[in-house]
């Protein structure tokens, strides 16, 4: 049976995460963005309100939501409110899919039931890509050497959200004398212990409120108990990851795009040019609808992976397809949307402008959309 009405839980959830993001978010969106920064509260608060970890199982102070379409739903509406600040707020959670995935009860009662507490909320780091190595993951050069009970990690990490800030950073490695694939290892680093520190502090385009900045490792210490899964588990477990982050990922993009559709309906439906409003003319009402078709296509490509992963079925190709498509279904709405609004658009004081800027990395960041068309490509000559 096929159906696309939500439930009622996922209503609520869906009603819950818009009011925060209409609230704590889109009121401070333009000011967040000019000056890079987020408040420090927002992340409790997005905490009390039950947004970020709700999908943690409930022993880890979690509400063990496992539907992904209601995951897929709140960073909709959070991005909706401002991609960069529902960045911010959630990008704790990419570390905190490995700990779910590769970590022994300990690690995740110890981690994970600190990063959902709101007293004191934790922010993490999930670091893989390297100055050489971003697409070509298996080229990562960050080592790890094991002596005695601990391990002692070397290299560079690059573009890192929460980079340097956060007080849990999952960080990949290869064991020392491994080749490709096969010796890539994670590790929990917990706080920053010496020769752990924060590099470059990145000045972004986009997603201005969330923090990005390189990681130097420069003979870290971490205790055996802080490996994630065995040695040279950690690729193929993070290839999985990936699947469902992407969901996530097109979730954000579909957000930005609602949001961007929103206003060039309002403003065209306003706005009077030659005695009519803009949405009288042709022009401009065919590319409202033409961004309203996309936007529905990148929602329902999204929906079905997030269902498929909630059936714990395969969902490789129709994950990265979902990613590719809502990216670039999200820039090029917005770009409709900065047209429609004409001058105003282009102006820093309308939301648009914005949202252009914001969109762009969706087609970067967790597999450019080159890569997504490599794997859709690679899954159609699978079998
Ligand atoms: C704002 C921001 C936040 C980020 N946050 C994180 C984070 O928290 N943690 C983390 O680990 N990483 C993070 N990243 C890194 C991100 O995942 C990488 O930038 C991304 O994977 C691309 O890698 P690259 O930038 O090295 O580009 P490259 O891999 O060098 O690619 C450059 C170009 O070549 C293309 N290309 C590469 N290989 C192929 C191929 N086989 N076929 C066709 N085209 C190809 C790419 O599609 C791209 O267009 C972040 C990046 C940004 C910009």
């Amino acid at each position: 049976m096929l159906g696309f009405d939500l439930t009622e839980e996922q209503r609520m959830i869906q009603k819950t995460a818009h009011d925060f993001a209409a609230k704590e978010l889109r009121p401070i969106a333009l000011e967040c963005d000019r000056d890079e920064t987020y408040p420090v509260d927002l992340i409790r608060k997005g905490h009390e309100a039950g947004l970020i970890s709700f999908h943690f199982p409930e022993e880890y102070g979690g509400a063990g939501v496992s539907d992904r379409v209601s995951w897929t739903l709140v960073r909709e509406e959070l991005a909706w409110g401002c991609p960069g600040l529902c960045i911010a707020m959630m990008a704790s959670n990419l570390a905190a899919v490995p700990i779910l995935h590769m970590g022994s009860q300990e690690q995740k009662a110890k981690y994970l039931t600190c990063l959902t507490d709101p007293q004191k909320p934790v922010l993490a780091a999930m670091a893989m890509t390297e100055p050489d190595a971003g697409s070509d993951v298996s080229s990562i050069r960050t080592t790890a050497r094991k002596q005695g009970g601990r391990y002692i990690l070397n290299g560079r990490k690059t573009f890192i959200t929460n980079g340097g800030i956060a007080d849990v950073t999952v960080v990949y490695c290869r064991m020392e004398g491994s080749k490709g694939l096969e010796g890539m290892t994670a590790f929990i680093i917990d706080g920053k212990p010496q020769g752990f520190s924060m590099g470059k502090k990145e000045e972004k385009m986009g997603i201005r409120a969330s923090h990005t900045s390189e990681l130097i490792l420069e003979d870290v210490e971490v205790p055996e108990a802080d490996r994630l899964g065995g040695e040279g588990e950690a690729f193929l477990l993070s290839m999985r990851m990936f699947d469902e982050s992407r969901i996530m990922v097109a979730s954000l993009a579909l957000g930005i795009a609602r949001a961007a559709l929103e206003i060039a309906v309002e403003y065209a439906g306003q706005r009077s040019q030659f005695g009519k409003s803009l949405n009288k003319f042709e022009g401009i009402s065919f590319k409202l609808s033409d961004m309203a078709m996309r936007l529905d296509a990148a929602r329902l490509l999204t929906w079905r992976a997030a269902w498929l992963a909630t059936q714990g079925k395969r969902m490789t190709k129709e994950s990265a397809m979902a990613k590719c498509y809502a990216a670039e279904a999200a820039h090029w709405i917005c770009d409709q949307a900065l047209q429609v609004l004409g001058g105003y658009g282009y102006m820093r004081e309308y939301l648009v402008e914005k949202l252009c800027r914001d969109s762009r990395i969706f087609r970067i960041f967790e597999g450019t959309s080159e890569i997504m068309r490599l794997i859709v490509s690679r899954e159609l000559y699978r079998n």
